[in-house]
């Protein structure tokens, strides 16, 4: 039966709902559609949980992603995450940085201090996103009102006055092949997830975007970065860094124990197209390439960052990925909404698309939750797509976003037009961070009323 001639959701018990899911149905109900459980939707799907809703988390994927990417959490994101209960033990796992370094043609420049930008958590938590996800799913397991669907892949969505609903394939694995058997995926069974909201978070290639007919707007050239995640023999480095050599842009961060990050921009490599998928190998192995690699990263510390002292220990992985900064032309309308890398991207340096995914995710689980209470408030949502829309036009607006004035330094000047996506906050954060190097973050439009969480 349509939604739309279903009027309310079948009246049961959560626990009783989630025991429903099980049964060989063609459709299956929540009062909201999470599609995507990256950090951006499972933190949507918790908040959401947060304010007494069911939700139904759907992710293409077998697992959760098992590699650092985003690897650090704004002071914004670590409140959210305190308000969802995660905050002590992400501080467990993670380090605390409290100063980057930024160089410029091997010279140290200047160095922005975190202490006193904010009252609460004045660092930045280095933490692998798979830590994050880690956690993220186990409170999701957690919660009777939500359910988690890993291997269920979203090929269409539709919505009518009063819902929406997405198409969903089951995959399963199975062998294949005559001789020698291979591995390979089927769609087990198809069928339909209604919701009176669906959020589309669902990552860079986001088919709920798609289905939408919602443009992107690109900004600015893309970046190429050669990644390596490392350990580090001798004392490892205390502090963050960026660095620019020749208008290549490499980032440092230091990671829990003896491990780095290092990210060097490269002008092409072997997939230099297309935003990666996430890696979900649980399993940390020793590439075949270990050598050649660590060869790589030598020559490329020699190059671009001789100042960087500790020697080079065991490669845990290296890749590429291309970063596009772009903004989607709007991020939903009536029941379907977009969250995280679904909406928009920069560049990695100040891992904002992340930590600004995460602050949409909350915002936007108020939205749904005040337009499902009163569907008068249905407006919250249009509020949502301003507020956040505008901030990320801030976020992308370069030089223009980051003025310089009479007391800027000669390097700040510049490269402020690639200063800004370096500085690990987002909205309000901006300010005192760009006010340590002599700049003011003045966006083109208004902060959101939360201004940056
Ligand atoms: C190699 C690499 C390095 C990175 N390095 C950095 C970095 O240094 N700094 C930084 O800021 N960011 C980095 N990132 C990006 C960072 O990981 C993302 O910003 C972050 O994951 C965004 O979270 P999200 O939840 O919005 O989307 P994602 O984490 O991409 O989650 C989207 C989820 O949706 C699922 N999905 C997609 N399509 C469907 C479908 N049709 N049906 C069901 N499920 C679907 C996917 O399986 C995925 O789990 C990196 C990413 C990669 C891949």
């Amino acid at each position: 039966m349509p939604i739309g001639r279903r009027g309310r959701m079948p009246a049961c018990h959560p626990r009783h709902w989630l025991l429903t899911i099980t049964y060989m149905r063609k459709e299956e109900y929540a009062e909201v559609v999470v599609v995507g459980a990256g950090p951006v939707g499972m933190t949507a799907a918790l908040c959401l949980v947060q304010r007494g809703k069911q939700v139904l988390l759907l992710d293409q994927a077998w697992r959760r992603s098992s590699r650092s990417y985003a690897c650090a959490l704004h002071p914004s994101a670590l409140r959210l995450m305190r308000e969802l209960g995660l905050a002590d033990e992400l501080l467990k796992i993670g380090r605390r940085i409290e100063r980057i370094a930024f160089y410029e043609e091997h010279a140290r420049r200047a160095e922005v201090n975190l202490a006193g930008t904010d009252a609460e958590f004045p660092f930045l938590l280095l933490a692998p996103q798979s830590e994050l996800e880690l956690l993220l799913e186990n409170r999701l397991r957690a919660q009777p009102r939500a359910l988690l669907l890993w291997n269920h892949r979203v090929t269409a969505i539709n919505q009518q006055a009063d819902g929406a609903w997405a198409v969903v394939e089951k995959l399963a694995e199975t062998a294949t092949g005559y001789m020698v058997p291979s591995w390979d995926w089927v769609v087990e069974r198809t069928f339909s997830a209604k919701a009176y909201h669906l959020v589309g978070a669902d990552g860079r290639h986001s088919v709920v975007r798609r289905e939408l007919a919602i443009g992107e707007d690109t900004r600015q050239t893309s970046e190429l970065f050669e990644i390596y995640e490392f350990e580090v023999e001798g004392e490892p480095p205390a502090e963050a860094a960026v660095a620019w050599e020749t208008g290549r842009t490499s980032i440092l961060w230091p990671l829990s124990g003896s491990r780095c990050r290092w990210a060097f921009q490269v002008a092409s490599g072997p997939e230099a197209e297309e935003f990666p998928v996430k890696d979900r190998e649980p399993v940390e192995y020793v590439e075949e390439g270990q050598p050649a690699a660590r060869e790589q990263l030598r020559g490329h510390l020699k190059e671009r960052a001789p100042w960087f002292k500790p020697a080079v220990g065991e490669i845990v992985w290296h890749g590429h990925a291309q970063f596009q900064p772009w903004l989607a032309t709007r991020w939903g309308f009536d029941r379907c909404w977009l969250a995280g890398d679904a909406a928009h991207q920069t560049g990695p340096a100040g891992m904002q698309s992340m930590n600004a995914g995460l602050l949409e995710a909350r915002d936007l689980a108020d939205a749904i939750a005040q337009a499902q209470e009163n569907p008068d408030a249905a407006q919250a949502l249009t509020a949502y797509e301003r507020r956040h829309r505008e901030k990320w036009r801030g976020l992308l607006g370069g030089a223009e976003s980051l003025r310089s004035g009479p007391e800027t330094a000669a390097w700040a000047d510049r490269n402020a037009a690639r200063l800004l996506s370096c500085l690990p906050g987002t909205g309000a954060e901006l300010v005192p961070l760009a006010a340590r190097l002599g700049l003011a973050f003045a966006p083109p439009a208004c902060e959101p009323a939360r201004g940056g969480g």
